[in-house]
């Protein structure tokens, strides 16, 4: 097993995750096999019950793992599932060592940060690199991203345990890349210097880099990469320039460009393939459609649903389409902000606040024609706006919303939970689906599995009103209510389930090609009427 070690510095959101993935791309695209472990310093066991508002979405994983987004461009980068343990908390280390504290495997010994911590971190990083990608194969590289920025005391831990696995592993094993910022000031100047103070922070610690990938609005010229690699000791060729890519899936080319897959083979003694270009291709097709899609949200930022943002880009793209997105805000949006738009999409959430502007949005698309797409609280909310228009009970709601007609109930299995961490009904079911539906010719096949993450459901006790009223429950698990969808419509389609979890731009995922197909056709349709 080969260690690849990401590290960041200088200032968070430099697109560190972004680049480790692009650089498993890279070895990807060369034969190799390439799995990802994520740190992330904080105290959480998992990213479950953290507010997406403040950290973005939660990705969720096969294995039902509730983890952070980075993994989510893992998988859309390496075409790879992982699993929970592929994402390493501080929350899950203490946990783990306090409970062998508490069962006696110390053996009396005074349970302390280093050795104690620091082996755990060890343990936890080889069992997830060892961890098998598909039966029976395990991979050749693992990518271990940092998270935090360098100096952090959150971080420290575990940057100490990487610094014992460099030294215990043969050199050729293990590779640290530190991503930094080059800021261009004023004048047009590239500036080394928070780059020369943050791998001084690093080699503080006792790491040194053996490559320094710098984010920088332009490409890094040789002179300051001289300057660089004067200060850090890092060769010149292995300082990379990572330029503001126009698209996050250019990211592995623009390293290409700069040999980053050079030197890593060089230092790792691997032999150095030839490309396969595949990828490239894939992710640099030309646009000949636009669309506009509406994304109805109550959170003011856009990673929330970073999941369904690429999804949308990987099924435009294979469809040759650019989807241009139009945040609503889910409290103040009206059929004014809907005029002009192509598709409407409700995504999953939480709680009350803004359901009623969805509730809106939703009925504006099926009563016009608009292609609709829901996902999770989107389908629980199409379900309830179905029983309120169409069945004509007025007060449907979700339980989770307060009194009201309950569609959409609390699932049995969920009445009795208290703990809120991990206790969703989580990760991967089968689905099967109803022959001669839109969901059924959009995969193609009678029984797919998809992600799951929620606690409520379409009330059982509903479901013969909503179908004789014309709503088609067109994917089940056996008595659970999993897609629903409307015939005598371009597309109105909701998912109990999140495909944005499984798509990545070499498998587009089912339910966002038919939508951008139908949003597509709408679009042609309203400008040749
Ligand atoms: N809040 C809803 C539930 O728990 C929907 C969850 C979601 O959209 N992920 O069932």
């Amino acid at each position: 097993m080969k260690y690849i070690v990401v590290t960041g510095g200088v200032m968070s959101g430099l697109g560190k995750g972004i680049t480790t993935a692009s650089v498993g791309r890279l070895l990807k695209n060369r034969g190799y096999r390439v799995t990802a472990v994520k740190i992330d310093p904080y105290l959480n066991i998992d990213a479950g019950t953290m507010n997406p508002a403040q950290h973005g979405e939660v990705f969720v994983l096969s294995d039902g793992g509730e983890v952070d987004l980075d993994l989510g461009n893992y998988e859309r980068f390496l075409d790879i599932n992982l699993k929970s343990i592929h994402n390493i908390t501080t929350g899950k280390v203490y946990r783990d060592v306090i409970e062998k504290e508490r069962r006696g495997d110390y053996l009396g010994a005074t349970v302390q940060i280093i050795p104690h911590i620091t082996d755990e971190i060890k343990h936890c990083i080889r069992e997830a690199a060892h961890e098998e990608l598909t039966p029976g194969e395990t991979a050749d590289i693992c990518l271990v991203e940092a998270g935090g920025t360098v100096g952090d005391i959150e971080s420290m831990p575990f940057l100490e345990a990487i610094r014992q696995m460099h030294g215990e592993l043969p050199r050729e094993d293990m590779v640290l890349i530190h991503v930094t910022l080059v800021p261009v000031d004023t004048m047009g100047d590239l500036k080394t210097k928070p780059t020369q103070h943050s791998v001084k922070a690093l080699r503080e610690l006792g790491l040194h880099p053996d490559i320094i990938v710098g984010r920088c609005k332009q490409v890094i010229g040789s002179h300051a990469k001289k300057k660089i690699s004067a200060f850090t000791d890092v060769p010149a060729r292995a300082v990379i320039s990572a330029k503001d890519a126009p698209d996050i899936y250019q990211v592995p080319m623009e390293l290409e460009k700069e040999g980053l897959a050079d030197v890593l083979t060089e230092y790792l003694n691997l032999e150095n393939r030839e490309p396969d270009a595949g990828w490239y291709h894939t992710v640099s097709q030309e646009y000949t459609n636009r669309i506009t899609v509406a994304i109805v949200s109550k959170y003011g930022i856009e990673d929330v649903y970073i999941s369904i943002k690429e999804s949308l880009k990987h099924a435009g793209r294979a469809l040759s389409t650019e989807v241009n997105i139009r945040w609503l805000d889910a409290e103040t949006c009206d059929q004014k902000d809907l005029a002009d738009i192509d598709g409407i999409l409700v995504p999953g959430g939480f709680g009350k606040r803004g359901i009623e502007g969805k509730i809106r949005a939703i009925r504006y698309a099926r009563e016009n024609n608009i292609p609709y797409l829901g996902l999770c609280l989107g389908f629980q909310l199409a379900v309830i706006e179905y029983t309120r228009s169409v069945v004509g009970i007025e007060d449907a709601t979700s339980e989770e919303m307060g009194p009201g007609s309950h569609v959409i109930a609390i699932l049995p299995e969920q009445e009795d939970v208290v703990d809120l961490g991990g206790t969703m009904r989580l990760g991967d079911c089968t689905v099967n689906l109803k022959e001669g539906t839109q969901i059924f010719d959009l995969y193609g096949s009678r029984e797919v599995v998809e992600r799951h993450r929620h606690r409520y459901e379409v009330n059982p006790e509903f479901i013969g009103r909503l179908e004789e009223a014309g709503l088609v429950f067109s994917g089940t698990c056996g008595n659970r209510m999993e897609v629903c969808e409307i015939r005598d419509h371009p597309f109105f389609l909701a998912t109990q389930f999140h495909p944005e979890f499984k798509s990545s731009p070499t498998h587009p995922s089912p339910p966002y090609l038919g939508f951008v197909g139908a949003c597509r056709k709408n679009k042609i349709t309203t400008q040749t009427r």
